[in-house]
């Protein structure tokens, strides 16, 4: 498996340095033979080749197996003809990753504030009301006058169904329950869409329990009780949203997982972004990448029917578990190590595994 690996910018280069070593060491401990070919995007490709991200990086990625991109400094970047191109909307949009998966759960070790939980959210990942990726060129932000801005929001039968899929796919692997997330009483016409396609497609999955929830309730239900979802299945911008607070509620948003995935390639991306105020002091939590590395071997391992990537990504899983359980983490999760001693730790179990 090929893998194309950008470390990004702010706490990218620790924690992506990080990630490669337990990519190392799982490919070492289950003989996945990876080979990670080392790139750069954002800042440091903005200073070296005058864009954050190059077709030629695109088309080295396109011919790989899988990307690992390092959080962005998506907010520094507003003027595409300037090369400020954001990577993340970049991959996504240009490699079709339409589902991305972002997991939440409690472990074992750490203070379950709210009760344990284990959820997952899947956010439509190429249109809603993201101004950068909703029209085939411009942005659909638009200053009308001086005082006025209009932006515009895309909602598609299609981006629904497909979504809608990949929700009720993952629910039949897990406790066969998908909650709908939406904000139908207002956007009556693209989240009724949204809803209709969601239940539509649920039919083909008669076994799914299927409920729904209007997005600004859903912020107090799933703060009061997380244990009451599993998957859950939304649109882009309510997604991202609501799983930077899943990802906070389960302990720290440096735990959350993040794959994005289309039908031919998958994107492995924290959940979290650079956070400039934390960078270069080794106090980064490295886990969201690490668990987002994990989920793209499974992705590759399931896709190609190659159990040992599967078996990889469920020990780097038990790896993180077990390293939380017994205190070896970043301090945000309640351990005292850095992000480089974590790291060496976690490898450590790995290899021991
Ligand atoms: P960006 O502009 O790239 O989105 P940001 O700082 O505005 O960066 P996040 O990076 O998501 O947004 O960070 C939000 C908060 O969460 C920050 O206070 C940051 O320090 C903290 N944080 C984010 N990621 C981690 C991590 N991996 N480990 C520890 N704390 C984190």
């Amino acid at each position: 498996m090929k893998i194309v690996v950008l470390p990004g910018d702010g706490i990218g280069p620790e924690t992506m340095a990080v990630t490669v070593d337990v990519l190392q060491a799982a490919s070492h401990r289950f003989g996945l033979n990876l080979d990670l070919d080392h790139d750069i995007a954002g800042h440091e490709s903005l200073k070296r080749h005058g864009a954050t991200v190059t077709p030629e990086l695109l088309a080295k990625v396109k011919a790989a197996d899988g990307l690992m991109l390092g959080p962005m400094a998506t907010y520094d970047f507003k003027d595409e003809a300037r090369g400020e191109i954001n990577p993340s909307k970049y991959f996504r949009k240009s490699l079709d990753l339409h589902a991305n998966i972002r997991p939440a759960r409690t472990y074992p070790g750490m203070t379950a504030r709210l009760g344990e939980f284990d959820l997952v959210v899947v956010r439509e990942n190429t249109e809603g009301f993201y101004a950068d990726r909703n029209v085939e060129s411009g942005g659909s932000e638009m200053l009308i006058t001086p005082d006025v801005v209009v932006s515009l929001r895309r909602i598609t039968r299609q981006c629904c169904e497909r979504i809608a899929r990949s929700a009720f796919e993952l629910a039949m692997t897990r406790k066969k329950h998908v909650t709908i997330v939406h904000k139908a009483n207002v956007l009556k016409i693209g989240d009724g869409m949204f809803i209709d396609a969601c239940q539509r497609i649920g039919r083909e999955f008669p076994d799914v329990a299927i409920d729904d929830v209007i997005v600004d309730a859903m912020m107090a239900h799933v703060v009061r009780a997380p244990q009451k979802y599993d998957v859950i299945v939304t649109t882009n911008m309510f997604g991202d949203i609501l799983s930077d607070l899943t990802a906070e509620l389960s302990g720290s948003l440096g735990l959350g997982g993040s794959l994005n995935a289309g039908s031919d390639y998958a994107m492995g991306q924290a959940a979290h972004g650079s956070a400039p105020d934390i960078a270069g002091q080794n106090i980064a939590n490295p886990i969201s990448l690490i668990l987002s590395a994990g989920m793209l071997l499974g992705w590759y391992g399931q896709r190609n029917g190659k159990q040992a990537f599967i078996d990889a990504a469920a020990a780097i899983d038990r790896t993180i578990a077990d390293a939380i359980a017994a205190g070896e983490c970043t301090r945000d999760v309640g351990g005292s190590l850095g992000t480089r001693e974590a790291g060496a730790a976690f490898v450590a179990r790995l290899q021991a595994a």
